[in-house]
């Protein structure tokens, strides 16, 4: 047994290292044995590598493209956030409970996740600050998407917010990596084939490099690979669970296959389980490219174009939906227009509301996707409708505005609403589009992979696209990049912490 003096001084030593451990994280990890393996390089992954840097670890972080983004990048509308200080500014009320419960009501009843939506709304506002002020996003604009109560969805002057949002993340990892302490590595061109289990345990991952060869990595492991959108083959998950979708587009990029939904319930000793597999978002509004109208893969036309003013017209020129709706029920409207023949469904927009998204229109013009006419004539013209019936549906629609009369449809938020007929027009013809997979692994609101019994598999966290539950049967524009960012951010605070 040692002496009294001695034990008295190895607590001091043992006092002394904790302090300089809790002071700094660069100690800590080059204590720690593993790093945090994160899978996937979207905004999910890249919130969870920051986040586990943030909590004193280190983090490879691996995606199976050569380039990071995922469809993080592709985000167009914005980010939502319930009491930030952007709304304040813009004398927006709005509280997390609002937001609660826009979000309770949109998911179901029968599918919504209380904890979840309660961890989603509850840290809206510190993720939208997390953005701006740790990574100099700009997120000064807010805008009022469908299904939203009130203005909440953030994004800045420049162009689409999910590049800037992402390149932002991407640009501060690769920085991090540059470091002489070498806290972070990416690894692209990485594909996660499997994962290693001792016994309950998660321990690491298999990928494939870029030259074909097997490497193992050892580490606990988030998953953040991204929905399932993509993945038409024949037996895979729109196969299995949505085969009505197999013939739509999709707005999802190619890597969107639901690899770590494969992952996460192929475990050898306890597996993770999937859920609302069958709860597929299809958009309204993806862009039918005149050039190549039956491509598989669309350009999605942004909910933002909704928000600032834009009207779904019939072949007849006249309105059938509420634009405003929640998607499920625009989609809804729009099927029924097409299949009684009353088809192409376009998106129009005066120039006051394209104004507003000018550097999105300027793009979509740019690829052809948007066509400008120099006024309602020469619209009318086009649809080969009479200038008199066009001309009615947007008297009508600005008269609804006013509160002059009621909208048929139950309109209640307008914008833009006062067009002058002689002034351009946009224009985009559209279709519905596989756009979001709200059903995914089961995960708690701490981001821990759960099994068929509910119990937390060790080792192994899950975040963004990948997880299901969080929006129920239908997402609202704007909650997933904030469910990529919060539950990223929970992730890697988790797994930094369990090394
Ligand atoms: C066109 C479009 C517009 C959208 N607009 C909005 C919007 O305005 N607001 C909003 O909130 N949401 C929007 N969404 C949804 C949102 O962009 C996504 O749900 C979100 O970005 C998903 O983030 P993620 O990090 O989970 O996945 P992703 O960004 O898709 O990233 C997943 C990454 O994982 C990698 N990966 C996959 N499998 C493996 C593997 N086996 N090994 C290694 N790496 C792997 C992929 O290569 C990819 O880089 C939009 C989606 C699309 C398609």
């Amino acid at each position: 047994m040692p002496t009294t003096p001695f034990r008295f001084l190895v607590s001091v030593l043992v006092a002394l290292l904790a302090l300089a451990l809790l002071k700094s994280p660069e100690i800590y990890w080059k204590l720690s044995m593993d790093p945090v393996i994160v899978v996937g390089g979207g905004l999910s992954g890249l919130s969870a590598a920051h986040s586990v840097l943030e909590h004193g670890g280190k983090v490879v972080l691996l995606d199976k493209k050569p380039a990071l983004g995922g469809n993080s990048v592709k985000a167009s509308s914005g980010i939502n956030g319930a009491g930030t200080e952007s709304q304040t500014r813009l004398n927006i009320s709005d509280s997390p409970q609002n937001f609660y419960d826009d979000t309770l009501k949109s998911a179901g009843s029968e599918h919504a996740r209380p904890n979840l939506i309660t961890a989603l709304t509850s840290n809206s506002a510190p993720a939208i600050e997390w953005l701006i002020n740790n990574f100099g996003v700009d997120l000064s604009l807010v805008s009022m998407l469908g299904g939203h109560s009130t203005p909440r969805t953030h994004r800045g002057t420049g162009g689409a917010p999910g590049w800037a949002i992402t390149s932002a993340l991407m640009k501060r990892l690769a920085a991090e990596e540059a470091k002489s302490e070498k806290r972070a590595n990416i690894l692209k061109s990485a594909k996660v084939v499997k994962l290693l289990q001792t016994g309950d345990k998660v321990t690491g991952v298999e990928y494939e490099d870029g030259q074909g060869q097997k490497v193992k990595l050892a580490g606990s492991v988030v998953i953040a690979t991204g929905g399932f959108g993509a993945d038409f083959s024949p037996a895979g998950l729109i196969a299995t669970h949505r085969a009505d979708l197999m013939q739509l587009p999709t707005v999802n990029g190619d890597h969107a296959t639901g690899d770590g939904h494969v992952l996460v319930t192929s475990l050898p000793s306890r597996s993770g389980v999937l859920i609302d597999m069958n709860q597929v978002q299809v958009h309204p509004t993806g862009f039918i490219d005149p050039a190549q109208p039956d491509a598989k893969t669309k350009f999605l036309a942004a909910e933002a174009l909704r928000g600032v003013g834009g009207l779904l017209l019939k072949n007849d020129g006249s309105r059938f939906v509420d634009e405003m709706e929640k998607r499920d029920l625009v989609t809804a409207k729009m099927w029924e227009v097409i299949q009684n023949g009353q088809g192409p469904v376009r998106l129009v927009l005066g120039v006051q509301a394209a104004t507003e998204l000018k550097s999105h229109c300027d793009f979509y013009l740019s690829k052809g996707l948007m066509k400008k006419f120099a006024n309602l004539q020469e619209l009318a013209e086009s649809m080969e409708v009479s200038l008199t019936d066009l001309h009615a549906t947007f008297t009508s629609h600005k008269s609804y505005a006013s509160g002059q009369e009621k909208d048929p449809f139950g309109k209640t938020h307008f914008h833009n609403s006062d067009i002058n007929i002689e002034e351009p027009f946009l224009v985009a013809l559209i279709t519905p589009v596989v756009h979001y997979t709200m059903g995914g692994v089961l995960v708690d609101e701490q981001a821990h992979v759960l099994d068929a019994s509910g119990k937390p598999i060790p080792g192994l966290y899950a975040s963004g696209e990948v997880i299901g539950g969080v929006h129920g049967k239908n997402r609202l524009g704007g909650s997933s990049l904030l469910e990529a960012v919060v539950f990223g951010r929970i992730a890697g605070e988790m797994a930094a912490r369990s090394q």
